[in-house]
Order: structure tokens, then C-alpha cells, then sequence
């Protein structure tokens, strides 16, 4: 992961407006104004509006689409629909490049693990640069950024007075306002999981080509292997990679290791928890 110097970064993704993407954004060092939107009770429940609030006040410049703000406390209004429409994995990024940029120090970090093989434990160095990030470089357009996936076992749903068998199907990275929303309507952990949020993100084919979209009851039927099949379609989606291998200093064993995101993430309902329960439900398929 390459920190910008001058504010400017292109995004894993990009921001789509009016059927044109716009990669290239110039954002700002923090200000007690984000500590003060972090820590306001009005976001407390919903890490996405936090995100939302976040972003409208970071980003400064968006080549193309936003000229560049006046004041660096300046906020975009949080109802413009390219704000809410821009990707999580984009929004995640720009926090994360905001936070390394304000402070110079921190180009590090102590990466705890437990071997499973040895039981040795150990801190693993991650320098800033060689945290991963994935952009999607070919893709023209965002509705091109998604991954398809085959169902080793078909799913029959019922549609109207007949069943339809479903076959295949893709994920797609999800915007931040379906973000909120999910956040919004979920009443339980289970709902906060990794499956709903996989799931949330995947659209499903049958034999012709027709596109459907799993009701939480219809998902409860999903196999263990469609799930996980779902779970790592969604983690080839662009952005900064959340997950990093460390190879144990005493076995050589390859571990895989949650990376820790920013600081904003730290409230028990944010997307914090979402990727820390997608990472739990990945290691947890990974090792069946
Ligand atoms: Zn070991």
C-alpha cells in the first residue's frame, strides 16, 4: 500500500456518477472535527453513517466530479447520492490513507499470533507497504467489479407457483448506503454476519441467466460449500486486503492473520465487526 504525500490517491474501485467512474481523490489529514463525528452519539449503532460522516468531511477534491472544497472542515452533504453510492472497500481505503498520512510514525505494526501447528507465540512486523490492496484496473465501468461463482449444489427456490433452480451467481462490492441500511435493519449478530453481509452482496443465476435475489429465509437452505463458495467470491472484490499471511517464527507455518483496521471501527455494531466476522467465517471455512 503505496501513502499519499499530497492528498491525492486512486481509489481500488471508484465513485460511479452518471454512468462515468472517477478513480482519482484528494483528501485531508485528520481534525478534531473527525474526532468529534467518531465519538457523536447520533452514529453510535451504525459504523456506516460513521463512514458516511467521515468521508463527507475528508475527501476535499474528486477529479472530475467534485472541485476542490474551500475549507478542509468543509462537509459534503451526506445525502448526495454519489457520497452514498461510493464502495465500502473505497470508503475503507480513504480512511485508512487519511489516518497513515496523519501520522508519520506509525508506518508499522505488531501483528499477534498463535501458531496453530506449534502453539508459539509471536509479533509479526507488518510494514505499511506491504499491506495489500487490490485494484480493479480493468474494469471500465463499477458494475464490471464483481466476481461470479458455481454452486456445487444447485438451490431450488419457489417463485410464484413454480420452483426455479438456481446455478451459478456473482458478488458485487456493496455501496455504503446498502451498507447503512443493512446495519440499520439488523437486529441480531447472526443478521451482522458474515453470511448476511455475503450474502447482501450476492445475486444469483439460474440455468437461462435470470437474476435473483436470496430473501434471508430462501438463504437458510444454502449448503456449507455454497456459503463458503459466496464468502471467498466476495473476498477477490478490490480494495484493501483485510487478511495477511504470516509464516510462524519457529515452525515456518503459514497463519492467516486479521490486519487491524482504523480506530473509527472500534464501535461493537460497526464494519468492524463485519470484517472481523467475514475474516472469522473465512478462517473458519478455511480450515474444514
Ligand atoms: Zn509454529
Amino acid at each position: 500500500m503505496q501513502i499519499t504525500t499530497d492528498g491525492w490517491l486512486e481509489l481500488p474501485i471508484g465513485i460511479k456518477h452518471e454512468g462515468k467512474l472517477f478513480k482519482k481523490v484528494r483528501i485531508s489529514k485528520s481534525c478534531l472535527l473527525d474526532m468529534k463525528i467518531a465519538t457523536n452519539p447520533q452514529y453510535k449503532d451504525n459504523g456506516g453513517k460513521t463512514l458516511l460522516a467521515q468521508l463527507s468531511r475528508c475527501i476535499q477534491e474528486v477529479d472530475g466530479l467534485l472541485p476542490a472544497k474551500t475549507s478542509v472542515d468543509a462537509r459534503i452533504p451526506e445525502n448526495t447520492k454519489w457520497l452514498r453510492e461510493m464502495y465500502l472497500e473505497d470508503a475503507v481505503y480513504i480512511i485508512m490513507q487519511r489516518d497513515f498520512m496523519s501520522d508519520p510514525f506509525e508506518k508499522e505494526q505488531g501483528v499477534e499470533y498463535t501458531c496453530p501447528n506449534c502453539g508459539n507465540e509471536d509479533v509479526h512486523v507488518l510494514l505499511l507497504e506491504d499491506v495489500p490492496v487490490y485494484f480493479a484496473e480493468d474494469a471500465t465501468t463499477p458494475n464490471e467489479v464483481y466476481n461470479e461463482f458455481t454452486l456445487e449444489d444447485p438451490v431450488e427456490i419457489t417463485r410464484g407457483s413454480g420452483t426455479v433452480k438456481l446455478v451459478s451467481g456473482f458478488t458485487m462490492p456493496m455501496n455504503l448506503d446498502t451498507h447503512i441500511r443493512l446495519m440499520s435493519s439488523a437486529s441480531s449478530e447472526e443478521q451482522r454476519s458474515a453470511f448476511s453481509v455475503a450474502l447482501a452482496c450476492a445475486k444469483f443465476l439460474d440455468s437461462a441467466g435470470k437474476e435473483y435475489t436470496l430473501t434471508e429465509a430462501e438463504s437458510n437452505v444454502l449448503s456449507n460449500s455454497n456459503v463458503m463458495t459466496i464468502i471467498q467470491s466476495c473476498t477477490v472484490i478490490p480494495g484493501v486486503k483485510q487478511v495477511i499471511t504470516v509464516n510462524c517464527s519457529s515452525c515456518d507455518e503459514e497463519i492467516a492473520q486479521r490486519i487491524q483496521v482504523p480506530n473509527f471501527l472500534s464501535k461493537k455494531e460497526s464494519a468492524k465487526t463485519v470484517l472481523t466476522n467475514l475474516d472469522k467465517g473465512m478462517s473458519k471455512f478455511a480450515k474444514k
